[in-house]
């Protein structure tokens, strides 16, 4: 299956992302995963990229695009693939849309994950990262991990990523919805998005997510 996710920062993308993939046996790939790693190993794209990262604003699409393009052409994402983050505007869509057609292959469904703002904002503020794996993600409150500051998947250390500050986030919440959000029609138009509520237990987003997948009609609302 070849999926998009779409949602603004906090409604949950990387966590359910990664219990998805896994249900779902397909890679998950996540550009700003991809950042983070680029930025540990101090690679030129990590400096590039950080820049834009710590103001919250998006990547620049030439270096956004080629980096997609490169992970989703590794043999693991032969058969099928969940991104996550990407893409995150109508330019970064059309892209893709020219990649798969290339390949004579298509998207299976948009996931769009719905979740008010004061809840995003709640969720962000809590919001601890693993420095090993940023996939291993917690919350102080809504899921805290056994041991203060340590990850309970592999023992890492826990920290608040540099774009979670509330400035921050006030302008990702900007740029969700003037640059990603129209995504969300340009995809409708094409019949592929499947909303869902991202409240609740995690384990139940996960099912309903799971559920309107398996919908053979997108509910394009
Ligand atoms: P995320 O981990 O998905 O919340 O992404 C963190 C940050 O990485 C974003 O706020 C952007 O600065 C950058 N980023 C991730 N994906 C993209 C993308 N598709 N296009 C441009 N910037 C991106």
């Amino acid at each position: 299956m070849r999926i998009v996710l779409v949602g603004p920062p906090g409604a949950g993308k990387g966590t359910q992302a990664v219990r998805l993939a896994e249900k779902l046996a397909v890679p998950h790939i996540s550009t700003g995963d991809l950042f983070r790693a680029n930025i540990s190993r101090q690679t030129e794209l990590g400096k590039l990229a950080k820049s834009y990262m710590d103001a919250g604003n998006l990547v620049p699409d030439e270096v956004t695009i080629a980096m997609a393009k490169d992970r989703m052409e590794q043999p693991d994402a032969v058969n099928g693939f969940l991104l996550d983050g990407f893409p995150r505007n109508v330019s970064q869509a059309e892209a893709l849309d020219a990649l798969l057609r290339d390949e004579g292959i298509t998207l299976d469904a948009v996931l769009d994950l719905e979740v008010p703002e004061e809840e995003v904002v709640k969720r962000i503020a809590g919001r601890r990262v693993c420095r090993n794996e940023s996939a291993h993600v917690f919350h102080v409150t809504y899921s805290p991990p056994e041991r203060q500051g340590v990850c309970d998947v592999c023992g890492g250390e826990l920290y608040q990523r540099d774009d979670d500050s509330e400035d921050t986030v006030r302008t990702r919440l900007e740029v969700y919805h003037t640059q990603t959000e129209p995504i969300i029609d340009y995809y409708k138009s094409q019949g592929l998005v499947r909303t869902i509520s991202s409240l609740g237990p995690v384990d139940e987003i996960t099912e309903r997510a799971l559920e309107a997948l398996k919908g053979e009609k997108a509910e394009n609302k």
